[in-house]
């Protein structure tokens, strides 16, 4: 995928050169003090320059810096053979060169041995003394510290304004938006074909694609337009994909960021970051901006924040909902949110005109892991007798990106192996080699479990389908979910009164899970806690509130005016207290029995359920009814 950084127009100094130049700048000044020194004349002893001395050709000297002689010697003595070649061109500013230089020793004895051998021959030789400066080297001393602190703050600057995402060098860009932009023509060529499965989440995304295809056509009539969707779902499910694939229907320029690129050290960069990435969106509109893991920005503000330490996280944050306020009908932007934990979202972002839509991307049954499959498939050289039906039912639990994974590695173990094709023991392999990897992370279910979890809520459905006053069943699954390994869902009555029966039949249907791990495996498991949870909730009601249970009688410990918090001292006498715990734990204990008698009676239809949920992960109230024929108390209602 080609993705064009969007901020071509603001200056950028690539680090690279910035060292580079501070380190060439060295090497230069280096060379240059040094080459005006003497480094490049003739190189020569004491003793050869005394016997110069004596038989007369030098003419004059310098002593420089007190430990280096320059030797200047006569015109005609340079002409000779033996000097040839120290003569050096004559620059007319410069002056003349010297011939030769040397390095002596002590200073004192050179200057008396020079004087003896003057004396000695009767000469006079002129001498000079000269301090030469490297004055570039000095100069460069000096500035080193300037440069190094520079240097390293520059450095640090790019390190905080990059997040190591990837962009170098963006000393100037700390406040613009780091979003990617995939434009429409080019870079996005993902549809709705690309995604799998997800057939509900599609549906309720295609409203956003005819928005952003023809807006005036909503406009006209005076409607709203959506501003924001959030996707709710696990990682890997194909939230992305799916927000992408909107951009690529609608054939519009895709934003693409994530709330953590938001949130930087400096105070007010993510509040400004905000802002840019609106600006450029608008530009471009219509268009969408996607915002992967929302929550980074979007958790709900503190409202006991003593620290302040999250102010700049709600700078941004309310940044973010003031654009999405301001954007009227006509910005034709939309912003699509991701996110894996949508309660912990602040509440103000779910309000009307923000993102009020929230589309559910769960994990995939095994249907839609077949569909999945074959996308991914597509590209591979396959076996020819490949079981892709085969491949899903081995994979429960896994991502859209795991299955992803699945067919990448199971491609590469093949071609490890010399093969022509991929075939299904390498599929396997790869499931073997991604569950040892994802065990930590994902929910990976062993057949044991699922078997354990598909009884579980077979028997919720069982005994929910039995009873009269249990809420029908609409749909009963072992697609993990949240912290949940399986659901049976049902319709709730909207009822402003609650019978006894009702309540007791629903604690049954609760309880039908463990009482069908009894009932099969004769053990039971940790799995039901939400539904003890639940149950125990609503008996404890019954007895302490709503004044149902005989031995306590119609008495409520309930008190509105403080919402049911006793604080320290409970309303009523330790004896109380061990009658409502006995009455809790009885109206519990008949409803397991009653579980557990509806179960052992109706075994062969648990069984039979539990087998078609094994086998689809998902089954709806047409598949109960062909297992137990028509549910007598339904209402003609429901049915419709
Ligand atoms: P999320 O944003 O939910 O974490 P992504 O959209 O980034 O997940 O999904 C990662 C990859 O997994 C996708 O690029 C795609 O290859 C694959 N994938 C996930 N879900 C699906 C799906 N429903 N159909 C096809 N591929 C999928
Ligand atoms: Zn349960």
């Amino acid at each position: 995928m080609i993705n064009k950084k969007n901020n071509k127009k603001n200056p950028k100094i690539s680090p690279y050169w910035f060292y580079g130049g501070i380190i060439f700048l060295f090497i230069l000044l280096q060379t240059f003090s040094s080459g005006i020194a003497s480094n490049d004349l003739n190189q020569t002893t004491p003793s050869k320059f005394f016997e110069y001395v004596s038989i007369g050709d030098v003419e004059k000297i310098e002593i420089i810096n007190k430990r280096e002689v320059k030797v200047y010697l006569t015109e005609e003595a340079s002409s000779q053979d033996i000097h040839k070649g120290t003569t050096k061109p004559y620059f007319p500013l410069a002056g003349r060169s010297a011939n030769y230089r040397f390095e002596f020793g002590d200073l004192q004895n050179f200057e008396n041995r020079l004087k003896k051998t003057e004396e000695e021959n009767n000469l006079s030789i002129e001498v000079n003394y000269v301090t030469e400066q490297n004055i570039w080297g000095d100069l460069l001393l000096s500035m080193l510290p300037f440069v190094l602190i520079i240097g390293i703050w520059i450095f640090i600057m790019r390190k905080m304004s990059s997040g190591g995402s990837g962009g170098g060098g963006q000393i100037f860009n700390i406040g613009k938006s780091k979003a990617k932009l995939f434009d429409a023509t080019a870079d996005v060529k993902i549809t709705f074909k690309d995604v799998a499965g997800l057939e509900g989440a599609k549906e309720e995304v295609q409203e956003i694609v005819d928005f952003l295809k023809n807006p005036t056509k909503y406009t006209k009539l005076g409607g709203k337009i959506p501003k924001g969707a959030l996707l709710v779902g696990s990682p890997g499910t194909g939230k992305t994909l799916l927000a992408k694939a909107v951009a690529g229907e609608a054939k519009v320029p895709f934003f693409s960021l994530s709330g953590s690129d938001f949130v930087e050290m400096f105070v007010g960069v993510g509040a400004s970051r905000v802002r840019d990435l609106f600006k450029q969106a608008k530009e471009k509109s219509p268009a969408i901006i996607f915002i992967d893991e929302i929550d980074a920005i979007g958790r709900a503000r503190g409202k006991s924040n003593m620290t302040g330490g999250n102010d700049e996280r709600e700078n941004t944050l309310n940044q973010l909902l003031t654009e999405m306020d301001g954007f009227g009908t006509n910005t034709n932007v939309i912003v699509i949110a991701a996110t894996n934990r949508a309660d912990v979202l602040d509440k103000a972002l779910m309000r009307a005109g923000r993102f009020d839509r929230q589309i559910f991307v769960d994990l995939p049954d095994v249907r839609e892991r077949k569909a999945i499959f074959k996308v991914h498939l597509r590209p591979l050289k396959k076996a020819t007798n490949l079981d892709i039906e085969f491949l899903s039912k081995q994979t429960p639990g896994f991502s859209g990106a795991d299955i992803a994974n699945v067919c990448n590695e199971a491609a590469l173990i093949a071609a490890r192996k010399n093969k022509k094709s991929v075939g299904k023991q390498d599929f396997l392999d790869a499931v073997d080699r991604i569950v040892g990897g994802l065990e930590k992370k994902n929910k990976i279910i062993t057949p044991e479990e699922k078997k354990a979890v598909a009884f579980h809520e077979a028997g919720h459905a069982t005994v929910s389908w039995m009873l009269e006053h249990a809420a029908p069943l609409v749909k009963v699954t072992i697609v993990p979910r949240g912290q949940s390994l399986g659901a049976a869902w049902y319709l709730p009555e909207e009822r402003l009164i609650v019978r006894p029966e009702q309540m007791l039949d629903e604690m049954c249907a609760a309880l039908g899970g463990r009482a069908a791990e009894k009932v099969i495996f004769d053990k039971i498991s940790t799995g039901a806690l939400s539904d003890l949870e639940k149950v125990t909730k609503q008996a404890r009601a019954m007895v302490t509130i709503y004044g149902l249970s005989d031995k306590v009688g119609n008495i409520t410990y309930y008190d509105s005016s403080n919402g049911n918090e006793y604080g320290f001292t409970k309303p009523y006498s330790e004896k109380t207290a061990e009658t409502i715990d006995e009455e809790i734990s009885a109206i519990i204990e008949k409803q397991y029995q009653r579980a557990l008698k509806i179960l052992e009676d109706n075994k062969s239809k648990l069984t039979e359920l539990a087998d078609v949920l094994l086998d689809k992960e998902v089954i709806f109230k047409d598949n109960l009814e062909k297992i137990f024929g028509k549910r007598p108390f339904d209402k003609e209602v429901i049915n419709s």
